[in-house]
């Protein structure tokens, strides 16, 4: 079919045009068409053999590529490009004409179209050969779905997959982004909550308006744990286009940051927004990853006793003050000046640990120390950073200590109020993967981190963007890691 002969089965076909609001103003189809004039069921299938889903990509912001616009976009299912409107003047309409693509999908709707025609797919035979575009566009989770996730999947050419362990795509430096959506989307109940917003339609609408950030952050969560994928992997770029747009580049696509303060920021925001969202203080955040903790703070005094330098605290000046966490940063003691560069140093975790005992003081300054305790109970989950100094501005190499640790560890020692051993089982490590001077100004270094996550059997596999590699529990501590995630058991 071509423009010219194109007219007369327009006028003959039902325009649904009432379905798609935001188009009304521009839509300029006389009154009388959009009458109700019924299409059968037969044209509804007239063209979806013509559907090509290998070009079908829905990872990437949804703006228009002729107007750039971001409201009222369709996909052309035939070559997979994304254009605005139905009209006659829109975009859609005028590629449909051009290269003989018919068949589009309203990408906030769902809906189907077919072009220039202008007249929605309804028949039931019709929709139920698409839906797998719907799953895929915007996987969907019952209760039960949530409850029964399956292990494997098949993707569009039939190769097995499994459902939950899929690369992110680094789109040009951002692998440390990837290892922290990998991270926060692998603790069961924040990734269960965020499942379950396709199914509570008026949270989600909500959470739309009020919060974008967990809105899309709802949506890459449900990507990655959909058994529709049509390839093993999913881009995060709409998120990160989002991220990078709301934080004014502090976190973007083109230059790396560290996953501890990308982390830390995801945290308070979505904990913050979601919060004001539902009208609780608490949410799936704060009640699975926020600890407290009392901090004593003492007054530090110097004197000089035989042209010597002496430090004495005083004991009455001790204050006491609880606070929240979402991370515990454990400190590497690093004298990079007489730190012999050929051999690594080795220290233990339960020593880095020691500072939440409430006994061993920091030095935060000259004249303040202070001694820490968590208070029980302790969040179901605890997350550590290993302070390597990367994230002091200007740093590059970082201290490379490897820290040992066993894959469980007790937490009573450092917890007040513990009458019982409080044991915590590793369930994910972000690690460095490479110690040859890393770039964080840079956008050319890529692949710099990636993350080892524990699997409901036991088993451990290490992503890094689209690789995948099996990997031995009982070896992680020799690798360079910066940020482990440890699930109460
Ligand atoms: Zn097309």
């Amino acid at each position: 079919m071509n423009g010219n002969d194109s007219t007369p089965l327009l006028k003959k076909q039902k325009v649904a045009a009432h379905e798609d609001s935001q188009s009304d103003a521009e839509f300029d189809f006389p009154e009388y068409m959009t009458s109700n004039v019924n299409h059968s069921a037969q044209q509804d299938t007239l063209y979806l053999d013509t559907i090509h889903r290998p070009l079908l990509d829905f990872d990437f912001e949804k703006v228009c590529s002729v107007t750039l616009s971001n409201t009222n976009v369709y996909c052309c299912l035939v070559c997979g490009k994304y254009f605005s409107g139905r009209s006659r003047t829109s975009p859609s309409y005028t590629h449909s004409l051009e290269n003989n693509h018919h068949v589009f999908i309203n990408l906030h709707n769902e809906k189907y179209y077919v072009l220039p025609e202008n007249y929605e797919i309804t028949s039931y035979s019709a929709l139920k050969s698409l839906r797998d575009i719907n799953n895929f566009l915007n996987p969907k989770y019952t209760k039960s779905d949530i409850e029964n996730l399956p292990v494997t999947a098949r993707d569009l050419d039939h190769k097995s997959y499994d459902v939950g362990y899929v690369g992110l795509n680094n789109i040009s430096a951002n692998d440390y982004s990837n290892v922290v959506i990998q991270a926060l989307s692998h603790i069961v109940p924040i990734r269960n909550w965020y499942l379950s917003l396709s199914h509570r339609q008026d949270l989600n609408a909500r959470l739309e308006s009020m919060s974008p950030l967990n809105y899309n952050f709802g949506i890459l969560v449900r990507k990655l744990w959909s058994k529709y994928l049509y390839r093993n992997h999913v881009s995060p770029h709409e998120f990160l286009q989002y991220l990078s747009s709301t934080t004014k580049n502090q976190f973007s696509i083109t230059r790396q940051s560290t996953p501890k303060k990308l982390l830390v920021w995801l945290l308070n925001n979505l904990h913050l927004q979601l919060s004001k969202s539902i009208k609780k203080s608490s949410t799936v955040l704060s009640d699975n990853l926020r600890g407290r903790i009392k901090v004593t703070s003492m007054e530090v005094h110097t004197k000089e006793v035989n042209d010597k330098v002496e430090f004495e605290t005083d004991e009455n000046s001790a204050k006491e003050s609880v606070s929240s966490f979402w991370v515990l940063t454990l400190d590497l003691i690093s004298s990079p000046l007489f730190m012999d560069v050929t051999k690594i140093q080795e220290v233990a975790l339960t020593k880095l640990l020691q500072k939440y005992d409430g006994k061993q003081t920091s030095q935060v300054s000259s004249s303040e120390l202070r001694t820490y305790k968590l208070i029980a109970p302790l969040p179901r989950y605890l997350i550590f950073h290993i302070d390597r100094g990367l994230e002091k501005d200007g740093s590059t190499r970082g201290n490379p200590t490897v820290v040992q640790f066993s894959t469980t560890i007790d937490m009573a020692p450092y917890t007040e109020g513990a009458d019982q051993s409080l044991n915590y089982k590793l369930l994910s490590t972000i690690k460095r993967q490479s110690t040859e001077g890393v770039k964080l100004d840079h956008s050319d270094d890529k692949n710099n981190w990636a993350i080892s996550l524990r699997r409901t059997d036991d088993s451990w596999v290490c992503i890094k963007d689209l690789e995948f590699n099996a990997c031995e529990g009982g070896l992680l501590f020799l690798e360079e890691n910066y940020l482990q995630i440890w699930e109460r058991c």
